[in-house]
This record gives structure tokens, C-alpha cells and sequence, in this order.
């Protein structure tokens, strides 16, 4: 008889598709800019692969406002530079908390156990695009480029969430 064997999850071709959403905001970051008026300045460096990153943060009632950021000239890679750029266009307007969810499942996502991008929760979707950078988890080395922005806005919210009290 020919009983199949248990059914092979298909390889994910949303590999190229990340890659490509990588790239593009590598090539043309978002928010990319300083900010003048900010309630909460903080860098990150990844001494590992020479990435530095500054992110800035403007809150308004508790939500995210404005975030930008910028990479001194020469010292961010593309992984880096792109997940500054989808992490601002991923917590702009959100609430603080919200943006603090992010953060912990976006670092869940890359240092918890290997989760294959197909097997994530069906009910993580405000990860959205951030979950392009899940195939980043089998490249340990490189772990540290993807949340290094992550470690300097929760270090900015916190700071602003001090500097400015709501309620
Ligand atoms: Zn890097």
C-alpha cells in the first residue's frame, strides 16, 4: 500500500522575500534622520560586527509619536541598518507598552529557541514585517546586528517615559 509518510512542511520561499525587504531598507532606510526636539536620545553598538546605531524617540500621551535614527558613516551593516529602519515603521504610533511587547517578542524571536519563520504563532501578527529577520536566529554572529537598535529604543523609552510623566 502506499501510505504517505507524514506530510513535509514545504521549504519557505519567504526567504527571498525577506532578503529583498532587507535590502530595500538597507538601501533606503526609513526615518532616517536626527531629531532636534527628542524626549529620549540612546545609541547601541555591536562592538561584534562594528555596528552603531542612534535612535531617537518623541512621545505624546504615551504613544509614540516620532522615532528616527541614524548610523555614524561606515558603521552598520545592512542586517543592522534595516532593522532600525523596520523597527521605527513598526512602533511609530504605538503605545508605549505596545512598543515594549515588540521588543520582547522581537527578542524572543531571535535569541528564544529556533523557531523556523513558518512555524511562528499564527497569533503574532504585529510582528508583521519584523518577522523577515527570524531566518537572522541560525546566524548567532549576527543576532546582535538585528537587535541592537531594539536595546537602544527600549533603553529610549524608558528614558522618555521618565522624562516625560503621562497621567
Ligand atoms: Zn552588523
Amino acid at each position: 500500500m502506499s501510505s504517505a509518510p507524514a506530510p513535509s512542511t514545504p521549504p519557505a520561499p519567504l526567504e527571498e522575500l525577506y532578503q529583498s525587504v532587507i535590502l530595500d531598507h538597507n538601501r533606503r532606510p526609513r526615518n532616517y534622520r536626527e531629531m532636534e526636539v527628542a524626549d529620549a536620545r540612546a545609541e547601541g553598538k555591536n562592538p561584534n560586527c562594528g555596528d552603531k546605531v542612534i535612535v531617537w524617540l518623541k512621545l505624546d500621551q504615551g504613544t509614540v509619536a516620532d522615532v528616527s535614527f541614524k548610523v555614524p558613516p561606515g558603521e552598520g551593516c545592512a542586517i543592522s541598518r534595516a532593522s532600525a529602519s523596520i523597527m521605527t515603521t513598526a512602533i511609530k504610533g504605538k503605545r508605549v507598552d505596545e512598543a515594549e511587547a515588540l521588543f520582547d517578542r522581537f527578542i524572543t524571536m531571535l535569541t528564544g529557541p529556533r523557531t523556523p519563520a513558518a512555524d511562528l504563532p499564527a497569533d503574532t501578527p504585529e510582528l508583521g514585517p519584523l518577522a523577515v529577520f527570524s531566518g537572522v536566529s541560525r546566524f548567532p554572529h549576527r543576532v546582535k546586528c538585528a537587535t541592537m537598535a531594539w536595546h537602544a529604543l527600549h533603553s529610549a523609552l524608558r528614558e522618555a517615559v521618565a522624562s516625560t510623566p503621562s497621567e
